[in-house]
């Protein structure tokens, strides 16, 4: 079903009665992805995210799939489902699986739109790598969104293969040993048509990634940068500053790889010091980062890309 569809069984006037749970709740039919009583925490990045991908879809009918994880406790329960397009909730390691499902049975259909993954990183770097590698490597026709905030959110805080090395979690409390999981490099090594990284800070280029990788069918993966002021114990006004001074300390580049050869770098290091980025957040203190490591790593990592980039420039508009 459209997503701008009328739904007769969720509307009644101006909503529905909710029977049962008091003649005073009434369900919200408004348009957006991410609709009003929520549950995020203020200032989630996800919450950003979903706004943006609400702007790049548009009118186009879209369903998620969604693992156990905080995209999927955002949506409440029926009928104050905060999502406004049709929602599959899928165990953990399942998404990529049942997407693929869905996918297949909409082409088989003839249903348009777009079938996609909405998951965290502990679904995607995680628990979920295995139908994640597998889907990536049928090539399904599938929008696979990793909302990464570089921590289990959802379930008390514990370190991801996301969180960044230095980082404290509930299981790291001296911070994390390990550097962060290059996802994005695992995705394009499956030779998937499309992958990006995006950040809420720049929408101009989030929305113009969302429109290509829906002018390209299969396998397109992308990881958006995402905030979480609960595990980054961060105040909630700062995650759209935390999130440019990620990308312009180049602790998260922004960059495209078309079919895992061709890539175009989009914005990266600008000589902006990662210590603000740190000094922002409670999860990085003194003693478990650093920092002259953590950006002789940005450097190496960035001037890999850009040797890639030279090597293999994308020559798609
Ligand atoms: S715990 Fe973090 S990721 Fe989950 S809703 Fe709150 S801010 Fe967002």
């Amino acid at each position: 079903m459209p997503r701008h569809a009328h739904r007769p069984d969720l509307e009644g006037g101006g909503g529905v009665s909710a029977s049962g749970l008091g003649d005073h709740l009434h369900v919200d039919t408004c348009e957006f992805i991410l609709r009003s009583g929520n549950t995020n925490c203020a200032g989630c990045g996800m919450s950003l995210a979903l706004q943006l991908l609400q702007r790049g879809m548009g009118d186009e009918p879209l369903t998620l799939c969604i693992p156990a994880c905080c995209g999927i406790v955002t949506a409440g329960a029926f009928p104050t489902s905060a999502y406004g397009v049709p929602v599959i909730a899928t165990t953990f390691a399942s998404a990529a699986a049942v997407a693929s499902g869905v996918s297949t049975v909409a082409q088989l259909n003839g249903d348009p739109g777009h079938t996609a993954v909405w998951a965290g990183d502990g679904g995607t770097y995680d628990i979920g790598m295995a139908t994640l590698s597998a889907a990536a490597e049928r090539n399904e026709d599938v929008l696979y969104f990793c909302y990464d905030n570089e921590v289990y959110g959802n379930t008390g805080g514990q370190r991801s293969g996301a969180t960044p090395e230095g980082a404290v979690t509930s299981t790291t409390p001296g911070g994390k040993l390990r550097p962060k999981k290059d996802v994005a490099a695992i995705l394009a090594a499956h030779k998937v048509p499309y992958v990006a990284t995006l950040s809420a800070a720049h929408q101009e280029d989030f929305l113009r990634k969302l429109e290509t990788a829906k002018g390209i069918r299969g396998f397109r993966f992308l990881l958006i940068h995402s905030p979480c002021p609960v595990g980054w114990k961060s105040d909630p006004a700062d995650s759209v500053e935390l999130l440019r001074l990620a990308v312009s300390s180049g602790l998260f580049p922004l960059y495209e790889v078309f079919d895992g050869e061709r890539y175009r770098l989009n914005a990266g290091p600008d000589g902006t010091s990662v210590e603000e980025y740190f000094k922002r957040q409670g999860r990085f203190r003194k003693g478990t980062v650093d920092v002259a490591h953590v950006e002789r790593a940005i450097a190496d990592r960035w001037a890999r890309l850009e040797l890639l980039e030279a090597m293999c420039p994308a020559d798609v508009e």
